[in-house]
């Protein structure tokens, strides 16, 4: 007899050898197997037939094999199908198909599903016999198809004349994998349905009662909100009842799918709760903010801060004033003015003795911030103390030396503002009494490292917690925020400070570039500098991650290239159905182009796949277009102090132009750039472009943000370019970027410590994520009284199983 709980070996049509590359996909049990959910769904109760297809939608067809031909071309093989229905067909194409070769038998019935395009044949009949239609034929290129049997087998069901799930494919080119395509998936859980049926098995459904299918979540709570069981959900989505609304089915928001979806999160946000609810009741230092250490604060105020600075300093304040340690994410756009409210907290550590640490993620932004802390303390005396503050700046790079008596002043307490990288992380960075952490540009970080340094304990044995204050340029709602960062508060600041003039944003082309660096030109001569950011530090490849440090990070430049996500798939049923490289058309060098430097440029072209790197441009601008100009170069292989050299010399406005890679990309703070020009922008991710825009438009006048591109324009890239231009607002970018790259990839799983999901997804199922937010807060308070205590006491259980097997990550 099946459970869920009986390893996927013992279920019908799997055995030893395909439950061992089930369980490199993550697949142990039947539970595991009932929860890979149907992407899509096909209503073959009403197949389409070929007079009702419209080209350019997607759709599924079903029609008898009229043909079949494996075409040699210069690309590659490509095996064409002919599929036909009465007078229509449907050419299906697949690029290096051979492997198709012997699949298809005359007269066989085939189901594909893909992209519908009008075949060009049937375009030039249409034309040559005066129709203005295509006259019912049609192609489909990497159509996913499915060869319907023809037997009388019962099974054969669960293809024609219903609403037909398709699944991912479990196995794709693992040798054990052939097998497991959609249809074995449906027989597979098919059967899997039809031994697990309640029917067989008495008992009241309910948490604590005894059926094949376990209720996860209380009755009551079920009712109110309108949810099927779990058996009954599970059931639904995968063989959903004639009848299913299809617009629902495919997005996932059957009362089925709801309840999926509900029940995960549920989970997930009873789990952050819990661990909040622990979060306020650790030991933190409760701190003083008296009139002197607000005179203090103010003394370090070079400006007015904006009205949005003021409130989430007050919301830190607040926090730090409390016995329970801060958890605070504070939020806002590139250059909303994160340092300086960052800095005031400091202060306030500071004058009730305590130690504070600033960690950066590149040991560039570091040293910005270390310079710039000792200019804004530098004047100031402490009003507790008597003297200036203690600024020490602890990176891996220093000298040995140098470093152990840093070390030492942070230990003895005589460092009190310690700027730094993840050096700041090492064991022997013990330090006296750390009372603040600020963790800037958090995204950048691994949750994992963030929990490191806020562990640390203090030298004089207090188990006191430090507070916290992480900031982040990366802006997302506020309900995936805490999701997301589930044990942190959120604040934000989404004003900017006064006087900035918008940037202006504009696309275009390698074509274009004399133009551009003409451009470049006339601003130096105003006296004005630029940035020239390329996507690689040099040779023509795509494998240089350019992060400063992050040795075991996700190597966030290259993750902008990535065609499509998984869950974009997933969301756009896209896959496969990409067409192969298009033939290298070099647009836009013409043969006897009037500038000479367009022909040296085309040479970097010869190859389609090379890439204009930091390094060979550096060379080439400055012998070249930008002849003349001083130019600086910084990338992260160069020595933290010829990086800091460089980055000083550009601050001092010594470089006119520095010709970059992403190392820039966040928290650099020089004033004077008006230009920023991103080269291959198309290769380049949202954040990263955004951010990069960030380091212009920092002064008062105006600011220009290039975005050339290469050859190899992808649709999405389009997308992300057009939306650069048209907006500056980080808000709105981050949708588009989450939506682009779905959660998984935008947050990093690292990063944010969660999960994969089994079926909710934190982008589609916001409305969800709310109401599972609420009432998990809400069974944490006070559990409605109508639950009987054992389904509270099931629910707080099944919490902890689901924690330690799914959440095992996140320490609770
Ligand atoms: P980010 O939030 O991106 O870290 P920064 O803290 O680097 O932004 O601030 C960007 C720039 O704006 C800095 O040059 C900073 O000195 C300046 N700035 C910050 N707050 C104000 C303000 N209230 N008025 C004027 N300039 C400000
Ligand atoms: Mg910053």
């Amino acid at each position: 007899m099946l459970e869920l709980s009986t390893p996927v070996k013992f279920v019908k049509r799997v055995g030893e050898r395909i439950a061992a590359g089930l369980a490199t996909r993550g697949i142990d049990t039947v539970e595991d197997l009932l929860y890979h959910l149907p992407f899509r769904y096909e209503d073959r109760l009403n197949p389409q037939s070929m007079a009702e297809l419209v080209p350019g939608t997607m759709a599924s067809v079903i029609g008898e094999v009229r043909g079949t031909v494996l075409l040699r071309t210069r690309s590659g093989p490509i095996f064409e199908m002919t599929l036909g229905q009465g007078l229509g067909t449907v050419k299906c194409m697949w690029f290096h198909g051979a492997y198709l070769k012997d699949r298809f038998k005359l007269g066989q019935m085939v189901a594909v599903y893909g992209k519908l395009e009008p075949s060009r044949s049937a375009m030039a009949a249409a034309a040559i016999a005066g129709q203005g239609a295509s006259a019912g034929r049609f192609k489909m290129i990497q159509p996913q198809f499915e060869i319907i049997p023809d037997g009388a087998d019962p099974e054969d069901s669960l293809e024609i004349g219903r609403i037909v799930p398709v699944y991912e494919s479990l196995g794709g080119t693992t040798p054990w994998g052939a097998k497991l395509t959609s249809k074995w998936m449906r027989r597979v859980v098919w059967s899997i349905f039809e031994e697990l049926d309640p029917a067989t098995k008495p008992g009241a459904p309910g948490l604590d009662s005894e059926t094949w299918v376990p209720e996860t979540l209380p009755l009551p709570m079920l009712s109110r909100l309108a949810l099927p069981s779990r058996l009954d959900a599970l059931r639904a989505v995968h063989f959903p009842e004639a009848g299913t609304p299809m617009p629902e089915l495919i997005s996932a928001t059957t009362p089925a799918h709801k309840r999926l979806i509900f029940e995960e999160l549920f989970y997930l946000e009873l789990g952050l709760e819990l661990k909040r609810r622990r979060m306020r009741e650790r030991v933190g230092t409760a701190f003083a903010t008296g009139p002197a250490v607000r005179e203090a604060i103010k003394q370090v105020l070079p400006f007015h801060p904006t009205a949005a600075q003021k409130r989430v300093l007050a919301e830190i304040v607040a926090d730090m004033r409390r016995p329970q340690p801060m958890r605070r994410l504070l939020q806002g756009d590139v250059g909303s003015g994160k340092t300086i409210v960052a800095m005031q907290a400091a202060i306030i550590a500071m004058e009730n003795g305590a130690q504070a640490a600033l960690m950066a993620p590149t040991e560039i932004l570091a040293t910005q911030h270390y310079l710039s802390a000792r200019k804004l303390l530098g004047d100031v005396i402490s009003p507790s103390t008597g003297k200036p503050y203690k600024v020490v700046l602890l990176t891996g790079s220093l000298d040995p030396a140098t470093k152990r008596q840093t070390q030492g002043r942070i230990m003895r307490g005589e460092a009190q503002l310690v700027i730094g990288t993840h050096a700041l992380q090492e064991d022997k960075a013990d330090f006296a009494n750390l009372g603040l952490v600020i963790v800037d540009e958090q995204h950048r970080f691994g949750v994992q490292q963030r929990f490191k340094l806020m562990k640390k304990p203090t030298a004089d044995g207090v188990a006191s917690d430090p507070d916290v204050l992480a900031m982040t340029a990366t802006p997302i709602p506020r309900t995936l925020a805490l999701t997301l960062y589930g044990d942190l508060e959120v604040s934000v600041i989404d004003e900017m400070p006064p006087g900035r003039t918008p940037i202006v944003t504009r696309r275009t082309t390698e074509e274009h570039a004399a133009e551009v660096w003409e451009f470049v030109r006339k601003q130096v001569a105003q006296g004005r500098q630029a940035y020239l950011v390329y996507p690689v530090i040099e040779g023509s490849k795509d494998d240089q991650p350019e992060l400063d440090f992050a040795r075991d990070e996700e190597p966030a430049s290259q993750s902008a290239s990535q065609p499509v996500s998984k869950s974009a798939a997933k969301n756009g049923g896209s896959r496969g159905l990409q067409a192969p490289d298009k033939p290298a058309g070099i647009r836009g060098f013409s043969p006897g182009s009037s500038s000479p430097k367009r022909s040296k440029t085309s040479n970097l072209f010869a190859a389609k796949t090379k890439l204009r790197s930091a390094t060979e441009m550096f060379d080439e601008l400055r012998t070249g277009a930008l002849a003349g100009l001083r130019l600086g170069l910084l990338h992260g292989r160069l020595s933290a102090d010829e990086k800091e050299v460089t980055m000083a010399r550009f601050h001092r406005g010594e470089i006119d132009v520095l010709v970059s890679t992403t190392v820039i990309e966040v928290g650099v703070d020089v004033a004077n750039a008006s230009v920023m020009v991103i080269d291959h922008a198309e290769r380049f991710g949202l954040a990263q472009m955004h951010q990069l825009r960030g380091r212009v438009g920092r002064g008062a006048s105006k600011s220009f943000c290039i975005l050339m591109t290469g050859d190899n324009v992808t649709e999405q890239a389009d997308v992300r370019l057009n939306a650069m231009v048209a907006t500056q607002n980080g808000f709105e970018l981050a949708e588009l970027d989450l939506q682009q790259r779905g959660p998984g990839e935008f947050f990093g799983t690292r990063q944010t410590g969660l999960p994969e999901f089994r079926v909710a997804n934190l982008l589609r199922d916001r409305a969800l994520l709310e109401l599972a937010k609420v009432e998990a807060e809400r069974f944490a308070a006070k559990p409605d009284p109508a639950l009987p205590p054992t389904e509270i006491a099931s629910v707080w259980a099944r919490l902890k199983q689901q924690w330690q097997r799914r959440y095992g990550l996140v320490e609770a």
